[in-house]
């Protein structure tokens, strides 16, 4: 196959970031799901530096079915939940660096705010507005769905996974006028039933597990490393060579080592 990639012998590997909201904290956001816009811009031209070419889903289906190439180094920056700060912080920089790149739209809440973190004590944030997708979307942006309602899709009956997951498809392409080939699922939770419907309904579906995808990965359980907001550009590099960063699992594991450490000390000042 004459893609840029085999010229190099080398297999086509996929690292696929994850984020969520692009913009200043507001008070009560979850910092853990919001990027810095000005930290955001550096990891997109660190990217640019390192020769990694920004793609949308579509093009790793196409070149899947031998219907197009790939830049010699992709990278598929993925947004879930199409927070409207995108529009200001994050798909501005994508395009200067003519960078592709995914939204995944909740499509009950178009324009209105994201209800499912608010029940936690989480900040509201606005949603993009039907007008805001399809000028992204005309840019080169490509936009999926992530359900209607942003449900766990774990358990749920025929009915709802058809409302959940055809039913958005359906509403997206009434916005757009197109066909809508990509999803993600709500929280990273699926079942097989699910994933069944993601296949009938879409060319590719996104988890959240972690790793770097390859011709080999099942195309509706995508892999997908999350982005920390306050991590490195040393886990930016493992994220994209590898899929996954082990300092992350380690300052996780550190956390929670001092925090038992700390439950211990208080145990035992009590006991004493
Ligand atoms: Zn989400």
């Amino acid at each position: 196959m004459s893609t840029e990639t085999s010229g190099k012998m080398l297999p086509a590997r996929l690292p696929a970031l994850l984020y969520h909201r692009v913009g200043p904290l507001a008070d009560r956001s979850d910092a853990s799901l919001s990027a810095l816009p000005g930290k955001f811009e550096r990891q997109v031209r660190w990217l640019v530096r390192r020769g990694y070419r920004g793609i949308c889903p579509s093009d790793w289906h196409a070149w899947r079915k031998g219907e197009g190439s790939l830049p010699e180094k992709p990278v598929v920056l993925t947004f879930d939940d199409g927070y409207a700060d995108l529009a200001v912080h994050a798909l501005p920089v994508l395009a200067r660096h003519g960078f592709g790149a995914a939204v995944f739209i909740v499509t009950s809440q178009i324009e209105g705010t994201n209800l499912w973190d608010q029940g936690a004590g989480r900040a509201a944030h606005r949603l993009m507005s039907a007008a805001e997708i399809r000028a992204w979307s005309a840019r080169g942006i490509e936009f999926g769905s992530h359900t209607r309602t942003h449900r766990s899709l774990k358990g749920l009956p025929e009915s709802e996974l058809e409302s959940e997951i055809a039913g958005s498809r359906r509403d997206l392409e009434a916005i757009l006028d197109r066909p809508v080939r990509c999803f993600a699922y709500p929280y990273g939770d699926y079942d097989r039933a699910a994933v069944e419907w993601a296949r009938r309904e879409f060319d590719l579906a996104f988890s959240i597990e972690e790793g770097l995808n390859t011709r080999a990965t099942d195309p509706w359980l995508m892999l997908r490393s999350q982005v920390i907001p306050d991590e490195t550009r040393f886990d930016l590099f493992w994220r994209v060579h590898f899929g996954w960063s082990p300092l992350h699992h380690l300052r996780r594991k550190v956390g929670l080592r001092t925090r038992l450490r700390e439950a211990m000390r208080l145990v035992l000042v009590r006991g004493s």
